[in-house]
């Protein structure tokens, strides 16, 4: 078949302009040259391409490489390779599906590698095409203009400019979307004593509901955000444009997502001193933006807004890149909502596993205690002594951190996610302005109006009340509240436990209660999860018991013994 013979001199290529070994993982090299073989022996096996499946198949091998390795020097050449496959596919079966996955390919590898030697290449293919075979000369015009403003010097300029001329007739576009000016209002701040902050780092997550983005950045950023709807043959996008910022070299400039919201991530040096961050999108969200510390960040939450692109909680997705930095064997599968409607009642510890967060590190000391106490140190302590209580009762237990170092409060999240957690109990102590309040409490992830809890939720996610009403905007559009009913049950019987414990050691403590709030190290979390307050650190007695070895056993022995009650059965409710 003549089109295979034409595929197979563009592989040649690929293997050429692909970075050498030594630049990637050898596992990257490896899955690519795997996919290649197979390649070689569908392209050599007429018979082989009588059958639809052993295309597949071989689609399949590059899309593997590219959703596991997406960062891989490889991941262009396998996304083009796979685009070329669908298009020699179509080429036999002509299914017009099969065309629109071949343009969709190449568009992913100008969208998601616009640095690569293949982008300019991908444009050429999108733009023949459209011509011959779409019969769309609008969209084959804008693919070869797009050659020719963006790879005026690739080795595809020359045709490009032969094409372009031929279609000249067809009018520019009026404006070029990516310089769509910002519309959304500014949030953050910026500090104008220090260097230009640097954009470090780009991660992100996929949840049930929403996926989160997160920029990271050495310093304190002012951003703003907007959208552009689908059109000239791209995806709907949100982008961000983060100011007075740098991007560092570090940054991959494009990422392969591909979950039901987004595609992808790219970043570029926008302008002087902007840094714009687009999220290329699978399906229509609501998006918002907030500016956290400790690190520096940026963090951009998309939201289904159609109830199809849903998935449900603990579906086993991988959860990008981050999911194989730490390999975390399933120990078992969560209770689902409905287990515990049904009254199914499980005394069986082993197997569960228990995330335990201790609050702050690092740089950030929470708050201030008696003496040189901070919570950081108090949240450790009393930390470790939960996680060697739960694990003597033979349940699996993580520490989000084991010494005194700064984490992110989406990676504490992430962390339980992807350790498939039955229960994630983040640790912190309190402090007010008046030295008479002292007290306990526990909460769980909602929308409140009470203000006391607000300002507190803006003190521990370390942003402002304005930011945390955002976030009443986000769950407010989140349509399942993942877990919210075990989470109640959960905080209550911690909170129950709590309050016995203290109360033996500290009569004049007060109970405040179960709460609901918008703590952010909750929000993404995929089991129930709570946070407990275990008592103000600004109260003088109080505060100096929780600095003192023996109430911190008291109160890791209280907590671990609510999070045993839990376990055991989950879905009793108890009336306090
Ligand atoms: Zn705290």
């Amino acid at each position: 078949m003549s089109s295979l013979g034409k595929t197979l001199a563009v592989a040649t290529v690929i293997s050429m302009v692909a970075a050498p070994s030594v630049a990637g993982s050898s596992a990257s090299r490896k899955a690519y040259e795997g996919a290649r073989g197979q390649y070689f022996a569908l392209k050599d096996k007429k018979e082989r391409q009588q059958y639809r499946h052993n295309w597949l198949k071989v689609i399949a091998a590059f899309a593997d490489l590219t959703g596991q390795y997406p960062e891989a020097p490889e991941a262009p050449s396998a996304i083009y390779t796979a685009a070329e496959l669908w298009s020699d596919l179509w080429r036999v079966s002509r299914r017009e599906s099969d065309l629109d996955q071949a343009l969709a390919g190449y568009e992913r590898v100008v969208h998601l590698y616009p640095n690569s030697n293949l982008a300019d290449d991908a444009l050429w293919q999108r733009s023949q095409l459209f011509l011959y075979h779409v019969k769309d000369r609008g969209a084959a015009a804008r693919a070869v203009r797009e050659i020719l403003s963006s790879y005026a010097n690739g080795d595809m300029s020359s045709q490009a400019a032969a094409l372009a001329k031929e279609l000249s007739d067809v009018p520019v576009a009026k404006e070029e979307v990516e310089e769509e000016e910002t519309t959304g209002k500014m949030v953050g701040r910026r500090d104008d004593r220090g260097p230009i902050p640097e954009v470090t780092s780009i991660k992100h997550w996929s949840n049930p509901d929403y996926t989160r983005v997160a920029v990271y950045l050495t310093g304190p950023a002012l951003a703003r955000s907007g959208n552009v709807p689908e059109g000239a043959g791209k995806p709907a996008r949100v982008y961000v444009d983060i100011e007075k910022a740098r991007l560092s070299k570090k940054v991959a400039t494009a990422t392969v997502v591909q979950d039901e919201l987004l595609q992808g991530v790219r970043s570029g040096q926008y302008k002087a001193a902007t840094v714009r961050v687009v999220l290329d999108l699978e399906a229509t969200v609501k998006h918002r933006v907030m500016t956290m510390e400790n690190p520096y960040r940026v963090v951009i939450d998309a939201f289904a807004t159609d109830a199809a692109a849903k998935i449900t909680p603990n579906s086993g997705k991988p959860l990008g890149p981050d999911a194989a930095e730490t390999p975390v064997v399933k120990t078992t599968v969560s209770k689902t909502a409905n287990d515990a409607a049904a009254g199914a009642i499980d005394t069986e510890l082993g197997g569960r596993h228990v995330v335990i967060d201790p609050g702050h590190g690092g740089r950030d000391g929470g708050a201030c205690g008696p003496g040189k106490s901070s919570e950081k140190d108090i949240t450790l302590a009393i930390g470790r002594e939960v996680a060697g209580l739960l694990k003597k009762e033979g349940v699996a237990v993580s520490l989000t951190r084991t010494a005194d170092k700064a984490i992110a409060l989406e990676e504490r999240t992430a962390f339980a996610n992807r350790a498939n957690a039955d229960i994630f109990v983040s640790i912190h102590a309190n402090s007010h302005r008046s030295a008479m309040v002292q007290g306990i409490e526990t909460y769980y992830l909602n929308v409140t109006d009470d203000r006391y809890s607000l300002r507190l939720a803006a003190v521990e996610n370390q942003t402002n009340e304005e930011q945390v009403s955002d976030l009443q905007l986000i769950l407010a559009d989140l349509a399942t509240k993942v877990n919210t009913d075990e989470s109640v049950a959960l905080a209550r019987r911690v909170q129950r436990s709590l309050m016995k414990g203290a109360k033996a050691k500290n009569p004049r403590t007060r109970d405040l209660g179960v709460k609901a709030s918008l703590f952010y190290v909750l929000l993404g979390a995929r089991m129930p999860s709570i946070l407990v307050e275990i008592g103000f650190l600004s109260h003088k007695h109080e505060g100096k018991l929780l600095t003192q070895s023996a109430y911190q056993k008291t109160t890791a022995k209280a907590i671990a013994d609510g999070v045993l009650a839990h376990l055991k059965a989950p879905a009793e409710t108890p009336v306090n």
